[in-house]
């Protein structure tokens, strides 16, 4: 389904991240990541296609 994430990645650390909350559009509104602290939405980037693990 397009722009439906399961995780979001922190540029920061370059890890999955699940604790995040998208807005109708697809943005990222808020996001966390628990590995980095991390929380500024600007430092969190959407996954590739190659990063979904969409199995297809
Ligand atoms: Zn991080």
């Amino acid at each position: 389904m397009a722009g439906d994430y399961d995780f979001i990645v922190c540029k920061n650390c370059e890890t999955p991240c699940y604790m995040f909350d998208l807005d109708r559009k697809g943005n990222i509104q808020s996001a966390f990541c628990t590995l980095c602290g991390n929380d500024d939405v600007t430092e969190f980037r959407l996954p590739d296609a190659d990063e979904t693990g969409v199995d297809e």
